[in-house]
């Protein structure tokens, strides 16, 4: 424990790096420059912290939601965060101490309680989600995969150049879950002569395989303008060796429920994670009683990602609805207008203790869904305001943007 100069206890912001999906949100919204990375954690200095509260709501798994009271000259220093697999428990303070930290706890409380409101609360995982594996390969220590295939899943004609990439990993043990995503090193170094960061992408695969046990796994890549990371995995070849890290991610993962409703909303290639979630229905819970419904929107379907296979998913394993933003000569429709037309059937799952609502995609579709969900719970008599929290503490409610 590094000892500080300071002389009274300190209410000090940690981030949890279980459930930290390394998405970078906090380091690019903290005003102040409080939040920092390595290769490995996210981390929060002590001294820099305002308690401005402006990371807590859009921090997608509240990992950056974590708080320790420290005693006088004892907080984390940024060293030993970056050192954790896991966060400290909260260590007992001396009475004095406690008494004096009792005008901040209630500020600081108040503040949370605020930007809690944005947010929903902390991600949970599903009760009867598999216990997955995080961080068992890092930049120091990457998985060396190779590429056993690269194809286009949007037309030709799209300007939308979207990837399915299937990577293995030979004899090598990497365990992974639906819901979960793997980093990628990127080659090279950046202009200022640092590596490159660390660029995430959702498994798209179901646990035992894009092909059964083939110990292999697919992702689903937007090629983006300059993007350095996207551009990389876009132009792989077969045979191609990359270097990945992770897993990560430990609740925005599939339940294991056969019973369990799972509303997944999407846009591009947020749908990776629900590929590997209907994949994982068929091919090993036949005969689920819970239902897959999928809200999917892109701008016109030439653009949306697996376009053509999608067709051909049974609607009794998977409802479909796929929303269009471009059709010519047809007003723009997103996906919470379809929500906003199905309002009475959301509802009825909603009531549903077993069904689950998982949002994946670009940063920003959430207020559209979320003020959707609102309107179609307010006209059946439901308030959204306290379903969502309830949903999200009890690992029913899970949003992955980015
Ligand atoms: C948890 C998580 C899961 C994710 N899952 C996926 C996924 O499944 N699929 C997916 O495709 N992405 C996913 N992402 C996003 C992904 O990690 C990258 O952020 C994305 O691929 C862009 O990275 P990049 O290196 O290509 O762009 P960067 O080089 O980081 O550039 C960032 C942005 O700036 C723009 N830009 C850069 N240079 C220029 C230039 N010269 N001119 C114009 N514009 C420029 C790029 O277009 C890009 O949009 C995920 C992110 C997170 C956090
Ligand atoms: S998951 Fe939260 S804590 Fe982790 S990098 Fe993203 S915003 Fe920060
Ligand atoms: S509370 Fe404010 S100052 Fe502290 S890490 Fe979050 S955004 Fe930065």
């Amino acid at each position: 424990m590094t000892i500080s100069a300071s002389t009274a206890p300190k209410k000090q912001h940690l981030i949890d790096p279980e459930i930290c999906i390394r998405c970078n949100t906090c380091e690019a919204t903290c005003p102040v420059g409080a939040v920092t990375h390595d290769d490995t954690n996210y981390v929060v200095d002590v001294e820099k912290c305002n308690y401005c509260m402006d990371c807590i709501s859009p921090c997608p798994t509240g990992s950056i939601d974590n708080w320790r009271t420290v005693a006088p000259g004892r907080v984390y220093s940024l060293q030993e965060q970056l050192g954790w697999t896991e966060l400290p428990k909260q260590e007992e303070l001396s009475e004095a101490d406690t008494a004096a930290m009792e005008a901040l706890e209630a500020e600081v409380g108040a503040l949370l309680a605020d930007a809690h409101k944005g947010s929903g609360g902390k991600a949970v995982a599903p009760a009867s989600a598999a216990k997955p594996s995080v961080n068992l390969f890092s930049r120091a220590k990457p998985l060396t995969a190779v590429v056993q295939g690269n194809f286009r899943i949007t037309a030709a004609s799209s300007e939308s150049d979207i990837r399915h990439i299937v990577l293995g990993y030979g004899d090598q043990q990497f365990p992974v879950l639906e819901g979960q995503s793997i980093g990628v090193v990127l080659p090279g170094v950046r202009a200022d002569g640092k590596p490159h960061d660390i660029r995430l992408y959702s498994i798209a695969s179901a646990r035992d395989g894009e092909k059964r046990n083939g110990n292999n796994l697919s992702l689903t890549i937007k090629r983006s303008a300059g993007g350095v990371g996207s551009n990389y995995m876009c132009e792989l070849k077969v045979g191609d060796k990359i270097n990945i890290t992770g897993p990560f991610g430990s609740t925005f993962l599939m339940p294991n429920d056969i019973n369990a409703n799972i509303i997944m909303i999407c846009t591009g290639t947020g749908s990776a994670p629900f590929r590997a979630f209907t994949e994982r229905r068929r091919r090993a819970m036949e005969g689920a009683g819970g239902k897959l419904v999928m809200y999917f929107g892109a701008r016109t379907p030439e653009e949306l990602p697996y376009f053509g296979p999608l067709q051909k998913v049974p609607q009794s394993l998977l409802e479909k609805h796929l929303v269009y933003s471009r059709l010519p000569g047809q007003p723009k429709e997103y996906v919470q207008d379809r929500m906003r037309k199905h309002g009475p059937a959301l509802t009825k799952l909603l009531r549903d203790g077993g069904t689950h609502v998982f949002i994946c995609g670009l940063r920003g579709m959430e207020a559209g869904v979320d003020e959707a969900l609102s309107d179609i719970c307010r006209a059946a008599g439901l308030d959204w305001n306290a379903l969502k929290p309830d949903m999200r503490s009890s690992g029913r409610y899970h949003v992955e943007t980015y």
